[in-house]
C-alpha cells in the first residue's frame, strides 16, 4: 500500500535528473520468502524513504511487540521488496553504462550474505516456467550497451565482447569454456594486469548474452549441493567490453560482480578447515575492495590492488581520474534470523559510503529534492529558496 502511494510516484522521477556520482552505494531488501514464512520469521526491515532504511532489532524474542533497537541507515538509494530488477538497474548500473563509451571502466558490485538476492539481481532467474523468469542487470545493461553502440559514431567499427569468469579462493576460472579451465593472472612492468586466455566472445544481441550467462551459471552451480555451496563462496564477474578493430584489450568496459557471500560463520569451531580458508580469503578480498574504493575516491596514485585476486583483476576499475565509476548494491534479507548478517552488510556499505563521502557533495536524492518543481500548483513561495 505504502509502495503504491509513496514509492511509485516518486520513483517516476528519472534517476538521470540527478548528477551521477563517481561512487554510489545502495541497498536492496529482498521480499520475505516462503522459507522465511515457514520458519515463522518476521520482517524486521522497513524502508521509510527512498534513501534510508531501518533495522528493527528485537531484543526480546518472545514478545514480538517489544521492538527495542532501531538502527537507521542512510544511503544514496534504498530499494524495498516492491522494487523490480528493472527499477534497481535504472538507479544503479544504468547511469554507469555511458562510461565505457568514454574510455572508462564502470563497475557494479552485488554485496551481501548468501540468499540475499545477489544472483537474482545480477543474473536474473532462468526458469523453465516463463512467468518465473526475471531479467537481471547483466542483460538489462547489455541491451543499453547495444543501443548506445548503435548511436555511437566514435566507435563505429568497434566490437562488443563479453567475458564471464569466477574467482574461487585465489584462482580464476573461465565460465564460458566447457570444463571451466583455470586462468593465470599476470602483471607486466607497468602494473597492467592481464588474465591470460580469458574468452572474449563477440556479441551483438541480448539473446546471445542471455545464453552465455545461462551457460556460465550452469558451470558455476552445476547440480550437487556441495557445488552450490561452493559457488556462493566465489565471486562471479561478467564483463562487457568495447574492443577497437585490431585490438585485444577493450578500450572501455563494464564489469558486474556477483560477490561471494559475506556471511560470518567461517570462524566458528564447527567450520571445516576448507570453509575457514574460504572465509578468510573472502574476508581478505572484501577488505581489499573497500580499500581500493577508498583510494579511488581520493584519486590516489597508490592503489592497494594487490590485496586480493579480486581487486587485482579489477585494477582498471579503480585507477585513473574521474572517468571510472562504481556502484555497490548491498543486498539484505528481511528476516529476523538474518539480523546479524544484515547489520554486518549494512555496516560495510555504510563504511564504504563514509570513506567516499565528501562534505560538499549532495547525494542523488538530495539533488532530486533540490530540483525546482515546475508543476502548475507551484507558486514560487518555497521557504528554502529564500536566502
Ligand atoms: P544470493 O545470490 O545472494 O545467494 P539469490 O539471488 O540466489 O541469493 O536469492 C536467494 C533466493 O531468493 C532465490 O530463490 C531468489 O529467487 C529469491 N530472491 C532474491 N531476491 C529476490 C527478489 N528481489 N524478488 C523475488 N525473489 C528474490
Ligand atoms: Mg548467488
Amino acid at each position: 500500500y505504502r509502495d503504491q502511494l509513496v514509492l511509485r510516484p516518486l520513483r517516476n522521477i528519472s534517476p538521470r535528473g540527478a548528477r551521477t556520482q563517481q561512487i554510489t552505494v545502495c541497498v536492496r531488501k529482498r521480499p520475505m520468502s516462503l522459507r522465511d514464512r515457514e520458519a515463522k520469521s518476521v520482517d524486521i526491515i522497513s524502508v521509510p524513504t527512498l534513501d534510508s532504511l531501518i533495522v528493527h532489532e528485537l531484543r526480546n524474542k518472545v514478545d514480538l511487540t517489544k521492538l527495542l533497537d532501531h538502527h537507521r541507515f542512510r544511503f544514496d538509494y534504498t530499494f524495498d521488496e516492491g522494487c523490480s530488477n528493472k527499477l534497481v538497474y535504472e538507479y544503479t548500473a544504468r547511469p554507469l553504462i555511458r562510461t565505457m563509451f568514454e574510455g572508462g571502466n564502470a563497475t557494479c558490485f552485488a554485496y551481501g550474505q548468501t540468499g540475499s538476492g545477489k544472483t537474482h539481481t545480477m543474473s536474473g532467474e532462468f526458469s523453465g516456467k516463463s512467468q518465473d523468469c526475471t531479467t537481471g542487470i547483466y542483460a538489462l545493461a547489455a541491451r543499453d550497451v547495444f543501443e548506445m553502440h548503435k548511436k555511437d559514431v566514435a566507435h563505429k567499427g568497434a566490437q562488443i565482447t563479453c567475458s564471464y569468469f569466477e574467482i574461487y579462493g585465489s584462482k580464476v576460472f573461465d565460465l564460458l569454456v566447457p570444463g571451466k579451465p583455470q586462468l593465470r593472472v599476470l602483471e607486466d612492468g607497468r602494473q597492467q594486469v592481464v588474465i591470460v586466455g580469458l574468452t572474449r566472445t563477440p556479441v551483438s544481441k541480448v539473446d546471445e548474452i542471455m545464453q552465455l550467462i545461462e551457460r556460465g551459471n550452469r558451470v558455476r552451480t552445476s547440480g550437487q549441493t556441495s557445488v552450490n555451496i561452493k559457488s556462493s563462496r566465489s565471486h562471479a564477474i561478467f564483463q562487457i567490453g568495447l574492443v577497437k578493430p585490431g585490438d585485444w584489450e577493450p578500450c572501455g568496459k563494464c564489469s558486474f560482480v556477483d560477490l561471494a557471500g559475506n556471511e560470518r560463520g567461517a570462524d566458528t569451531q564447527s567450520a571445516s578447515l576448507q570453509t575457514r580458508r574460504e572465509g578468510a580469503e573472502i574476508n581478505k578480498s572484501l577488505l581489499a575492495l573497500k580499500e581500493c574504493i577508498r583510494a579511488m575516491s581520493r584519486h590516489s596514485t597508490h592503489l592497494p590492488f594487490r590485496g586480493s585476486k579480486l581487486t587485482q583483476v579489477l585494477r582498471d576499475s579503480f585507477i585513473g581520474g574521474q572517468q571510472n565509476k562504481t556502484c555497490m548494491i548491498a543486498m539484505i534479507s528481511p528476516g529476523l534470523g538474518s539480523v546479524e548478517n544484515t547489520l554486518n552488510t549494512l555496516r560495510y556499505a555504510d563504511r564504504v559510503k563514509a570513506l567516499v563521502a565528501k562534505e560538499d557533495e549532495l547525494t542523488p536524492m538530495q539533488q532530486l529534492k533540490k530540483t525546482p518543481r515546475y508543476s502548475p500548483e507551484y507558486n514560487g513561495t518555497d521557504n528554502d529558496s529564500v536566502s
